[in-house]
């Protein structure tokens, strides 16, 4: 399994499990568990959720699935930024924690940015983290401007990833924020890594993927795997796709078929605003 360094100097899988939009309907619980369980089996132990999805159900059922596995998983929360301040955070992290069924989170991000300030988050996650609720932290959502502004801050250098949107779609953080990370070995987790499914009905992708013998969601996968500093973290309810989203890890892209991709998704020519989904 391709693996990223991490700062704090672990490792984790370049391919994890995104879980939002699970837990919802019930008629689909036994087939997302079966699809996580499966991911796992597969080494894909990175599992991403976070209090809001579902407003807790999410959790729940990623809870179940990690049921008496749970040494297994690298277990990856996130905090509404409203919740984001010392006390706040305790009981956040508390009830993310009770519906995990666990006693620790492997990591936990900041949402995205909101009024709390960065320094109190920042404070609130190593409170958690010296009392063995959290091992690391890190953060979704910021723009250069917020890194750079955490990265000023008093113990701002802890943070252990950023989580943003990045696919071949929305390549906007070329131009500054994921140079600006690598700089600081900072890894990138790519959220809706396949566009919530869009891309695989992207014509030109299509044609890209079938000259190379594989689908169009394994292309855009296997995009962003070809980066040594991104995690990209697929969600699927479905042991089919989970199967195909695999195969990206077997079909490493080399350099003309990256420049194929150049010439169909033009990366970024100037700055633009962080988008977010
Ligand atoms: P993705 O890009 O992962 O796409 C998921 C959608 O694509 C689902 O509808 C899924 O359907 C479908 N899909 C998965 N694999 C395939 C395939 N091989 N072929 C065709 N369709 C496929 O979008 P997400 O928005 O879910 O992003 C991934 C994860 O990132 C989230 O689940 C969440 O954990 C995280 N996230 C974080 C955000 C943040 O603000 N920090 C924001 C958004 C997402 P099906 O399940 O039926 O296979």
């Amino acid at each position: 399994m391709k693996t990223v360094r991490l700062p704090c100097g672990e490792t984790v899988p370049a391919l994890g499990q995104g879980t939002w939009m699970m837990g919802e309907d019930a008629a689909l619980k036994a087939q997302e568990i079966a699809s996580l369980r499966a991911g796992l089996d597969h080494g894909l132990s990175l599992i991403d959720t976070a209090e809001m999805y579902g407003e807790g159900r999410t959790e729940t059922l990623v809870g179940q699935a990690i049921a008496g596995r749970r040494d297994e998983v690298f277990l990856v929360s996130k905090v509404y930024p409203h919740n984001a301040s010392v006390a706040g955070m305790r009981a956040a992290c508390t009830a993310s924690l009770k519906r995990l069924g666990t006693d620790r989170l492997d990591l936990y991000l900041l949402h995205w940015g909101g009024s709390v300030p960065l320094a109190e988050t920042v404070g609130a996650f190593e409170r958690l983290q010296r009392d063995g609720l959290i091992r690391h932290w890190g953060v979704s959502n910021l723009d250069p401007a917020a890194m750079r502004e955490l990265w000023s801050l008093p113990g701002g250098p802890g943070v252990q990833t950023n989580q943003v949107l990045y696919n071949l779609t929305r390549r906007g953080i070329e131009w500054d924020l994921l140079p600006w990370q690598r700089e600081r070995g900072i890894p990138t987790m790519a959220y809706s890594p396949i566009e919530q499914g869009r891309l695989v009905r992207h014509r030109g992708l299509a044609a890209f993927a079938g000259r190379h013998g594989m689908t169009p969601a394994q292309a855009g996968l296997a995009w962003l795997l070809a980066r040594d500093d991104v995690v990209a973290i697929p969600k699927t309810s479905s042991a089919q796709r989970l199967a195909e989203n695999l195969g990206a890890l077997a079909q490493p892209l080399d350099a003309a078929a990256l420049a194929e991709l150049d010439a169909l998704f033009a990366p970024p020519s100037r700055a633009t605003p962080l988008e977010m989904i």
